[in-house]
């Protein structure tokens, strides 16, 4: 199996059996957008304990990479701080715009993704719940 075939295999993955896809009672923050060029809609809520991510879920409907990267967001960010999910964050664009080499122990599941920087168009997709993310925890991006 070749990797790119491992990677899309682990982003089906996702996409069949999202972790975490849920509402969350008792969130403390939660925020939405949409990917017009696609049909994407991404909520992430969270709740924050202090400067922790103590719970993190998202809701959606869109295409196979922006519900598996949203999928891919709550199990890597369950647990870390603000500070530590704004760096993944930061560090994933990067990934996806290609200036930033990930470290694989880090990422998890999330280097699947890395085979979407082949296709411009989805890049957008691949990033829609990290924008959300940041947004809802107050450090929101920009465009
Ligand atoms: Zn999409």
């Amino acid at each position: 199996m070749s990797l790119d075939d491992l990677y899309k295999e682990v982003i089906l993955d996702h996409y069949k059996s999202p972790r975490n896809k849920r509402p969350l009672p008792g969130a403390t923050v939660s925020k939405n957008r949409n990917n017009p060029l696609c049909g994407d809609e991404i909520t992430v809520h969270a709740r924050l304990d202090d400067d922790r991510v103590a719970e993190v879920t998202f809701e959606g409907q869109g295409c196979s990479i922006s519900q598996a990267s949203a999928s891919m967001l709550t199990e890597a960010t369950h647990g870390k701080t603000v500070g530590e999910a704004d760096a993944l964050a930061r560090e994933f664009r990067g990934m996806m715009e290609g200036t930033v080499d990930p470290d694989e122990d880090a990422f998890g599941d999330l280097v699947a993704l890395k085979g979407v920087v082949k296709y411009p168009v989805r890049i957008k997709c691949a990033v829609l719940g990290w924008d959300v993310l940041q947004e809802a925890l107050g450090r929101p991006a920009g465009d």
